[in-house]
């Protein structure tokens, strides 16, 4: 199928200057050309839009959760059968949002590595899915209702084994304690540097690349020093772990959204009261903190935690304007964060717009220039050089 898109504002996704009035031509699943002027004549149908931009990268989600008020409750309640049902409708409503990647950072079950196959077969619909299979955790640490308990290099190494085992794409770690588990301290260390360097080790081995959930300030440090490639959420960072960040060439995905979300939700009173006290005090440091990074020139990718409180798969946008918002990018910039910056850090060949990359790409209403608000409920999502929406 070939079919040529007419933008009216462009954005590949990179720093780049948008371009206007250009035509962008769909051969199969990839961009076959991009150039100013008409539609060619031999395409199958063409679309306009006001703006194009690349499909979003959420780096940070948990397909099996959908935004209930009390994580740690709704992995008791929900039967393993009905989060299998919760992770296809999680993919589907992410792509129907303008989410064409997303990277799973942790579940109680395997069905994200079983969803990315049937997606990636054409049986399902969904975003390219890059599963993380079970966290790796310290014993009783943060998340440990859903991860795999892991103590000791060696242990941390099978950990990793295990999870290249059932087919996972990444691996994510616990560095510290967090928000949404009773009794877990967020300022304090959880995995050993020696333990989360001997998983990056093996992971390494495996062509697997590692993030860590990391909240304290130590913790943070600890994983930027054993070589991981990304600290989810990073609150609490100071200058020494910004140096580090610059030193090792690591992301920082700051999850804005789900510490927002919780704050903006307190007088629903269905959250638990440790999740709402833990998530005040980071939503108070985690803006200047991560702003500060960002100001520092901290590489910063976008992934919104999608599936925590309030947080729901289809609200990824609410992140992209977040980082703008709060962390004072342009919405250009934002947009990259989603996209470009995002990519790299996945190692997906999408989230650019160029000759031959992938067709996964957005046709919106309006401009994103001065608007970021632009990128939510886009009019058509375009994957892999198919229409997975339209909005009529
Ligand atoms: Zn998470």
């Amino acid at each position: 199928m070939r079919i040529a898109i007419r933008a009216g504002r462009f954005f590949d996704g990179t720093a780049a200057a948008p371009r206007d009035n250009v035509t962008l031509v769909v051969d199969g699943d990839r961009i076959a050309a991009i150039a100013a002027g008409d539609a060619p004549a031999d395409v199958e149908r063409t679309y306009e839009a006001a703006c194009v931009v690349p499909g979003l990268i959420n780096c940070h989600v948990h397909l099996e959760v959908n935004g209930a008020p009390n994580t740690q409750t709704f992995f008791l309640v929900r039967t393993p059968t009905e989060r299998t049902l919760d992770v296809a409708l999680n993919a589907r409503l992410s792509l129907e949002a303008g989410v064409t990647t997303v990277r799973d950072l942790g579940g109680a079950e395997p069905s994200a590595i079983v969803l990315r196959d049937a997606i990636a077969r054409g049986e399902h619909p969904g975003p390219t899915i890059v599963p993380a299979g079970r966290a790796l955790c310290m014993t009783g640490g943060h998340g440990a209702f859903i991860s795999r308990e892991t103590d000791g290099p060696w242990d941390a190494r099978k950990g990793v084994r295990e999870q290249h085992k059932i087919g996972a794409g990444c691996i994510k770690l616990i560095a510290t304690g967090g928000v949404l588990t009773k009794g877990a301290v967020p300022g304090q260390d959880q995995l050993s540097e020696e333990e989360m360097r001997a998983a990056v080790l093996e992971a390494k081995t495996h062509g697997m690349r590692v993030a860590a959930h990391a909240i304290g300030t130590n913790g943070i440090k600890n994983a930027l020093r054993a070589g991981v490639n990304s600290i989810e959420h990073g609150h609490l960072l100071d200058d020494e772990a910004i140096a580090l960040f610059k030193e090792r060439g690591a992301y920082l995905v700051p999850t804005l959204a789900a510490v927002h979300c919780i704050f903006e939700n307190i007088s629903s009173g269905a959250q638990p009261d440790y999740v709402v006290r833990k998530a005040t005090e980071l939503f108070h440091l985690c803006g200047e903190n991560v702003r500060k990074a960002f100001r520092a020139g901290v590489r910063i990718a976008g992934g919104s935690d999608a599936g925590t409180p309030y947080n729901p798969h289809e609200n990824y946008a609410y992140e992209v304007e977040l980082m703008s918002t709060v962390l004072g990018m342009t919405p250009q910039q934002a947009l990259t964060a989603a996209t470009a910056t995002a990519a790299e850090l996945l190692g997906v060949e999408s989230g650019v717009l160029a000759e031959g990359r992938p067709a996964d790409l957005l046709l919106l209403n309006y401009d994103l220039t001065g608007n970021v608000r632009a990128v939510r409920d886009p009019r058509v999502v375009i994957k892999a050089g198919r229409v997975a929406h339209e909005r009529v």
